[in-house]
């Protein structure tokens, strides 16, 4: 018999909760931010056809479509506590049920984040979600505190996501094992949630990379009303893409590409020190790569210290 609704709710998305007062089943779920702290939300939503194609496997969707959601918790410094699942399925498919929700909840439990309701209806393949996170009142990370001087600093590497993409559309020859690796942080983005936590009494401003480091610092530049010089010989890329960092494919990929999840930060220089400390303490490179100052837009200077150009910057779904 097919699987109904509410089966397939019980079945494969209502698990115990830890830290909600009241989980999946009733009109509402219950929930309480402890005392003294704020409770950060955001949604993503992920449309076949548009951010993923339907041959994604399952597990890597479920991993994929939280990662993206407790990526912006880690921007704001948040610690992930909740979340709500809403699917749009063509059908009961309990093969593919079973693969989301083992990547789904996977990552869900390596971060305490229950589960707490959602809806699932028939229809073309959607997934949205909401993250909830637990940030100390006042303190969370945003996008409009960074001042003239403060440093610019970036996460991890940058690039391997758009890499894969642009070698998967052909505009980009990449050796196998490397284009591999690309695909591995395209599909498996790690959100960095140690990281945004620490950074809190830190950071002026941070905003996680989905959309290209153009784009989203530009984002901070905006908010912060200052201008963002960056230095693209400071631009941390894998050991993979490091010996093609000039081809402009790839320049373009580490500058503009999105899907990486790493955070974009800005702090006063006072903090370099510090901030070189955290980095190996949470075993995460932090790279810095430009300076904040007096004006508007990001500019990325090559090794001459001339600006680089790169067509358009970061995704725009109706642009
Ligand atoms: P209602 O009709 O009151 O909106 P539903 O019948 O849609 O309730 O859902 C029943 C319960 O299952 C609710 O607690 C809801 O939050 C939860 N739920 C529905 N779909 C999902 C899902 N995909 N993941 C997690 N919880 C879900
Ligand atoms: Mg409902």
């Amino acid at each position: 018999m097919a699987l109904g609704e509410f089966e397939l709710i019980d079945r494969f998305f209502s698990r115990p909760v830890r830290r909600a007062a009241l989980g999946i089943g009733d009109d509402c779920a219950l929930l309480a931010p402890a005392p003294g702290m704020q409770l950060a939300i955001s949604s993503d939503m992920l449309v076949d056809g548009r951010h993923f194609l339907s041959t994604v496997a399952p597990e890597r969707l479920g991993h994929k479509a939280l990662a993206v959601n407790l990526s912006d918790l880690a921007a704001m410094g948040a610690v992930p506590r909740f979340a709500l699942l809403s699917l749009s399925l063509p059908a009961a498919d309990e093969a593919w049920l079973e693969g989301f929700a083992s990547g789904f909840f996977a990552l869900a439990d390596e971060h305490g984040v229950d589960l707490v309701g959602g809806d699932t209806t028939r229809g073309p393949l959607n997934i949205c979600i909401q993250a909830m996170g637990a940030v100390p009142s006042g303190k969370a990370l945003r996008r409009d505190g960074a001042r003239a001087g403060d440093d610019i600093w970036v996460s991890g590497t940058l690039g391997d996501a758009a890499a894969a993409v642009a070698s998967r559309q052909g505009l980009l020859s990449l050796p196998a094992e490397v284009a591999r690796a690309c695909q591995a942080r395209l599909d498996r983005p790690t959100p960095r949630i140690a990281l945004g936590q620490a950074l809190i009494g830190c950071a002026s401003a941070a905003i996680d990379i989905s959309d290209g480091l153009v784009a989203d610092l530009g984002h901070i530049c905006e908010r912060s009303s200052a201008a963002g010089i960056v230095d693209y010989s400071a631009l941390p890329c894998s050991a993979g893409l490091r010996p093609l960092r000039h081809d402009a494919a790839v320049a373009r990929a580490i500058a503009t590409g999105g899907d990486d999840y790493e955070l974009c930060f800005t702090a006063p220089s006072r903090c370099r020190g510090q901030l070189e400390a955290l980095a190996a303490r949470i075993a995460l490179p932090l790279s810095r790569v430009g300076r904040m100052e007096e004006g508007s837009g990001v500019i990325v200077r090559d090794e001459r210290g001339q600006p680089m150009a790169f067509g358009k910057a970061g995704f725009d779904h109706f642009g």
